[in-house]
């Protein structure tokens, strides 16, 4: 099948336009996604510069090669800000416009203008440039959530080699696209990968982005906004299968359960937000005296939970220890609100594998401590022993 040329360019044109105006429509949505204006932009200039170069024969041809080279230049450095500013890197518009400029300085000599050949050669070469660049950006995130980061990196990658090989057959074929007459079969292939890589690009970038939004109100749905440590739903989410794996692996598996004491009266006599703070100055004593792989969450207002894998009875109770310890001491001397904290400690030795058994053990024991005077610990286990 044969197309006619001006149909096979405006076709393209018109389709990265829209591509380009409904990025620029998401970005607008949510103007924190500044990957989408510069994408979006990107396919916008793309769309203009192709406009220009197909306007070949109809404009002088300096006008059409060096604003239509430019523009198309440009979105590449563009597409390759717009991969920079989601890797949450700087964008250099040095760097932007540097394609567009080394092909501006080179059309003011009539020779390059002359030089179908090397023109070819030298715009595939920055282009393959800018997408090689653009998938190092993409190439260097290591964010699991991206399911479409994957593919856009492959699909860059093909363009890349595609653009390489532009540069190769530069003498061979070179650009004939004027306004009249049907397009060769070559074009139309050429055109159609073009735009297959554009608009796939478009709905990958938006992918991206809306994935990385997921994620990150998916994190925020599991974080206690106060403290910034897991939540209820976290701790059980999280809790439940690391409990499962501790003990599958042969392993023992501790819990405590933390509660401040008269933590009502805190707030009575300094009022909420003083309570507010000795709570944040709780995670931040608790936090740093856990081992890397040790669950902590807020599971009530002033409770606490805190799973232990592979802990035995003795280490549980050393790391609680240190915890009611530590906490004391630093309510003590910060002369703000002092605040103390009982925690009750129940292992899977003692009462079996399942986090709720462990809970409520964990429970009882921390009774104990609150009716034995607070500021201590207590273990599920030695009432078992008495
Ligand atoms: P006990 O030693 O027996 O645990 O006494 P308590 O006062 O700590 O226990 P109680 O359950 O009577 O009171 C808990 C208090 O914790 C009441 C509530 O106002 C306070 N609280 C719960 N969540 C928050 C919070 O997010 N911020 C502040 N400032 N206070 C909170
Ligand atoms: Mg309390
Ligand atoms: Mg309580």
């Amino acid at each position: 099948m044969q197309i006619d040329q001006p149909t096979l360019a405006a076709g393209a044109a018109f389709a990265n336009a829209i591509c380009g105006i409904m990025l620029m429509f998401f970005w607008l949505q949510d103007r924190r996604a500044a990957t989408l204006c510069l994408w979006g932009s990107a396919l916008l200039a793309m769309c203009a510069g192709s406009i220009m170069l197909c306007l070949r024969g109809v404009i002088p041809l300096s006008a059409s090669v060096a604003t239509g080279g430019a523009l198309c230049l440009l979105a590449y450095g563009l597409m390759w800000a717009g991969a920079r500013v989601f890797a949450g890197r700087a964008t250099a518009p040095a760097i932007v416009v540097a394609g567009a400029a080394i092909w501006i300085a080179a059309c003011l000599s009539p020779t390059f203008l002359s030089e179908m050949t090397t023109r070819v050669a030298v715009f595939s070469c920055l282009t393959c440039i800018y997408t090689l660049m653009t998938l190092w950006q993409y190439g260097q995130m290591r964010e699991r959530d991206l399911r479409s980061r994957r593919p856009a990196i492959a699909l860059l990658a093909i363009h890349a080699v595609l653009l390489g090989s532009r540069f190769a057959f530069a003498g061979i074929l070179p650009f004939p696209i004027v306004m009249q007459g049907p397009a060769p079969a070559w074009v139309s292939i050429g055109v159609a990968l073009l735009l297959a890589h554009y608009l796939s690009m478009a709905f990958l970038v938006t992918g991206m982005v809306k994935e990385r939004q997921t994620a990150e109100h998916r994190a925020a749905a599991l974080l206690d906004p106060l403290t910034g440590v897991a939540n209820r739903r976290a701790f059980f989410e999280r809790g439940v299968p690391l409990l499962a794996k501790t003990l599958a692996a042969g392993q023992p598996a501790a819990l405590l359960v933390l509660d401040l004491d008269q933590f009502k009266r805190v707030n009575d006599t300094f009022g909420h937000e003083a309570g507010d703070r000795v709570l944040c100055e709780f995670c931040n004593t608790a936090s740093p005296l856990l081992r890397i792989g040790d669950l902590f969450g807020r599971t009530g207002g002033e409770e606490f939970a805190c799973l232990l894998p592979g802990a035995s009875a003795i280490e549980a109770v050393r790391i609680a220890e240190r915890i009611r310890a530590a906490f004391a001491m630093l309510t003590a001397e910060s002369g703000g609100p002092y605040s103390t904290v009982s925690i009750g400690v129940a292992t899977s030795d003692d009462v079996g594998g399942e986090l709720s058994t462990l809970l409520a053990a964990a429970d009882r024991a921390l009774y104990r401590a609150k009716e034995h005077g607070r500021n201590r610990v207590e273990g599920e286990w030695t009432a078992k022993a008495a």
